[in-house]
């Protein structure tokens, strides 16, 4: 529905010369009195992305904030403030506001982000948290989706699938490894995996105007992918998991093939693999690369929220 809604809702927003990245973007980019500002908001509701019985508030308000500063790392972009707005259920409200806080405050200071104000409510329906974070453009200005062109080669960080287990709630957001990318290469298109690795991909590149080709056997499959393809089979195989699972909050960049031969002897971010996983191609859509051949991919994934 959200990719759908989105279409419709760019088509019936009038543009606004401040509006330098409108929405469909990771984050949006305004500029104002000369210098540009990197707004994203994202929405989480229990029952929907988490489950308070299950999941310690403190790792929920986490979370809450780890997900716009994953989309300010999409955008290259350093983090500035954030805005906290709170539904809170009426019965133990004051308590588990405050172990929402508790679980951002950790994130914020070790990022540098002011948490600079909000709002909160009480009522009788279940946890919804927004939070709505700001940032500033990083070395090489602001990273969109759409610069990705036919022959650029389809850079990942870190591994993927499986985030269900855990990595969903204790995830690092690639901000410092999207400002020394940036600093260090050109990078043409960035996007951080929230609906999974192929739909992301594909999301990349419709934004860009040209298809991509998965090369899968280059995909870095996470343990816990491993770990879920043991233990429920019926779920799919790693790399279904890695292909489809989302919530990785890992970074896929668009770069000349010159810069990820580059990237790929520097391995500039020490312990955080970069790998090549694939191709932008002419042809539309999604796509694998198999014996030098193009043939069409189902994109996995689930898209249950907006961009930005
Ligand atoms: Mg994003």
């Amino acid at each position: 529905m959200e990719r759908e809604f989105l279409r419709w809702l760019r088509g019936r927003l009038p543009g606004d010369p401040r509006l330098i990245v409108p929405p469909g973007d990771d984050a949006a980019v305004l500029r104002l009195g000369g210098s540009d500002v990197v707004v994203t908001v994202d929405l989480l509701t229990e029952g929907v992305d988490f489950l308070l019985a299950q999941h310690d508030p403190r790792k929920i308000g986490r979370k809450a904030l780890a997900v716009n500063l994953s989309d300010l790392a999409a955008m290259a972009a350093r983090p500035l403030a954030a805005f906290v707005a709170v539904a809170l259920p009426r019965d133990g409200a004051r308590e588990l506001a405050e172990s929402l806080l508790a679980g951002m405050q950790p994130l914020a200071e070790e990022f540098g982000l002011a948490i600079a104000g909000g709002d909160t409510n009480t009522w009788d329906g279940p946890l919804v948290l927004s939070v709505t974070a700001l940032g500033e453009p990083g070395p090489g200005g602001s990273l969109r989706r759409n610069g990705a062109r036919p022959g650029d080669v389809l850079m990942a960080t870190g591994s993927f699938g499986g985030s269900i287990l855990a990595h969903q709630f204790d995830f690092t957001p690639r901000v410092r490894e999207a400002l020394l990318l940036a600093e260090r290469y050109p990078l043409g298109a960035g996007i951080d995996v929230s609906d999974g690795l192929a739909i992301d991909a594909l999301h990349l590149a419709e934004e860009s105007g040209c298809g991509v080709a998965l090369d899968l056997a280059r995909v870095p499959i996470a343990p816990d992918a491993e770990r879920l393809a043991f233990e429920k089979p019926a779920g799919g195989t790693a790399l279904d998991h890695a292909l489809g699972d989302g919530e990785d909050f890992e970074l896929l960049l668009a770069v000349a093939p010159e810069v990820a031969r580059r990237m790929l002897d520097e391995q500039p971010l020490g312990a955080t693999p970069l790998t090549e996983i694939g191709r932008f191609v002419d042809a539309p859509g999604l796509w694998q690369l198999r014996q030098g051949a193009l043939t069409a991919l189902a994109p996995r994934g689930w898209e249950h929220r907006a961009s930005s």
